[in-house]
């Protein structure tokens, strides 16, 4: 049960293009009291500035083939078509057994697999103001390589042409500080939403006495 409103806790979704400040989002929205993050196992390399355990378990492609064969994946993907990225079950488990709101950063293709098998997750799309801008965030990261750059842009159009398919909003991530307020107001609406206070309400009755 949810700390926050006695419930199954939530399951969320966020997903945007690289670039599109999502991972920034995520955090503001586990600032909330009452949520929890899902750490994503990943074959691809550690950045330097990426410690393991913390963003990603970075696990080799043999451990990760070998965490599908025993069905420890809630769902995974191929990533760039290059690297693989799965959400492991146990975080589903952790998160119901702490009742915890859980927060999953994760691709197109691995919102579409959680939508599938759990319709009740909510999913967040964070869209960035403009292409120009995404390709600038891009290059100012000077991570990546022009191959890489044009496969990154190539995945965000794809991407955003999935939106109105799996998710059920969109924030617009222009100015970090209003997005963010968007994206915690989001989990607070859905928290309040009249499904989610049922029991509560029936609770509140009971104390009243009598028949309902
Ligand atoms: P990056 O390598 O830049 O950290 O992430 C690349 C992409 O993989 C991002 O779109 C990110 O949201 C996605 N991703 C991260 N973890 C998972 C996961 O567990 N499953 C899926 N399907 N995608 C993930």
């Amino acid at each position: 049960m949810s700390a926050e409103t006695g419930n199954v806790p939530l399951v969320l979704i966020v997903s945007g293009p690289s670039g599109s400040g999502k991972s920034t989002l995520v955090q503001k929205i586990l600032e909330l009291p009452g949520t929890m993050p899902s750490i994503s196992c990943t074959t691809r390399p550690r950045r330097a500035t990426e410690s393991s355990g913390k963003c990603y378990d970075f696990v080799s492609e043999a451990e990760f083939e070998a965490m599908v064969a025993r069905g420890e994946f809630f769902e995974y993907a191929r990533v760039f078509g290059k690297y693989s990225y799965g959400t492991p079950k146990k975080w589903l488990e952790e998160s119901r057994k702490r009742g915890l709101d859980l927060v999953l950063e994760i691709d197109v293709q691995g919102a579409a697999q959680v939508k599938e098998k759990l319709p009740e997750s909510v999913a967040i799309f964070i869209l960035p103001p403009s292409r120009e801008e995404l390709e600038r965030r891009l290059r100012g990261r000077g991570q990546d390589s022009d191959e890489e750059m044009a496969r990154r842009l190539a995945k965000a159009r794809d991407e955003i042409a999935a939106f109105g398919k799996y998710y059920d909003f969109c924030v617009v991530n222009d100015d970090v500080e209003r997005a963010g307020r968007e994206a915690q107001a989001i989990v607070t609406a859905l928290r309040c939403s009249s499904t989610r206070r049922r029991d509560r309400v029936q609770k509140l009755l009971a104390s009243f006495g009598g028949k309902n």
